[in-house]
């Protein structure tokens, strides 16, 4: 029996100052901070979550934002572009907003759907496609209501060094359904509703360079603790070499490199964001493991503070 994922369950990225990182996610696209808590291998850098309200699997990206990080460059192995799916009938609302916010945009179209695609502020590429699919936001901040606000990811563009094994593991290992080519696209669909939809271009990307505004890996939705571990044994059964299960305090993680030279990471739905604060003041505090409790004073003080907050659009101040 192959395990089929449901989707992307987040995305995770390099960032610069971490205001900044925060002025975009939250004060432009409109997300949530639903996590404040720190790199849990670096202990001395932030990890912000961005997602919907409740922060639910497949509407989260996450940042290790490194104070005057120089740029990466965006390639091979690494995801190209980051979709974002909003309302049907929101998109004259999201070009307005980009330009009242004086960034600019490309309009592409795949798979007969229209897209626009920009960078956030540290050059990492995102775009916004319309779809009915996906549950409504019920979250609205900065001037983005929820009825047109971002509902989650649509889905991804892979970069890969070797388009034909990309192609095998999302079927083969992540169990995703091959379901059309477009203009050199091969198109994956996973079994959710949102980060669902995955294209992949068929021509060999050079290899990307890690940095400020890329994609560090991208993590692929399993329902359970116990699924988990079938996922890790479907993993090394087609001869990927997973690394041991890891608690990362709002979901456990197995990660491994396929062979187009991305990082794939399967996490736990469970136990979600909720887990050490409550739903109601998700981001608010820094939270620490239990295991790094105790140097609290000492990483805080390493830290920049930050603040979600309004960001100026029309009038030309902030981003
Ligand atoms: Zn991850």
């Amino acid at each position: 029996m192959t395990l089929q994922t449901a989707g992307i369950h987040h995305i995770t990225a390099f960032a610069g100052d971490p205001q900044a990182n925060v002025d975009f996610y939250a004060g432009v696209l409109g997300l949530r901070l639903v996590k404040k808590t720190i790199n849990f291998d670096a202990p001395d850098v932030y990890h912000l979550y961005f997602g919907s309200e409740q922060g639910d699997p497949g509407t989260i990206i996450t940042f290790f934002p490194f104070p005057g990080a120089r740029r990466g460059r965006i390639g091979g192995g690494q995801v190209g572009f980051t979709t974002y799916v909003i309302p049907v009938g929101a998109m004259d609302f999201w070009i307005e907003r980009l330009k009242g916010f004086g960034m600019s945009f490309t309009r592409s179209e795949r798979f007969g759907e229209r897209y626009i695609q920009f960078k956030d502020n540290e050059g990492l590429q995102l775009e916004l496609v319309e779809r009915e699919q996906g549950p409504a936001a019920t979250w609205s901040f900065g001037g983005v209501p929820a009825d047109k606000a971002v509902k989650g990811f649509g889905g991804a563009v892979l970069y890969s060094v070797n388009p034909e094994r990309t192609a095998y593991a999302l079927e083969h290992v992540l169990g995703m359904e091959r379901i059309g080519e477009f203009n050199g696209f091969v198109r994956f669909r996973a079994s959710g509703e949102l980060g669902n939809l995955i294209d992949l271009p068929m021509a060999a990307a050079p290899w990307g360079a890690g940095g400020a505004g890329t994609v560090h890996h991208i993590a692929w939705r399993a329902a359970d603790f116990e699924q988990h571990e079938l996922w890790r044994t479907q993993v090394s059964g087609s001869g990927f070499q997973p690394t041991p299960v890891v608690d990362r305090q709002y979901f456990n993680a197995v990660y491994f490199r396929e062979e187009g030279g991305i990082l794939f990471e399967i996490a736990t739905d469970p136990p979600g964001f909720a887990v050490d604060e409550a739903a109601e003041t998700l981001g608010g505090k820094l939270m620490l493991p239990a295991w790094f409790e105790e140097r609290r004073a000492e990483l805080e003080n390493n830290l920049l503070p930050i603040t979600v907050r309004e960001v100026g659009g029309r009038t030309g101040d902030g981003v």
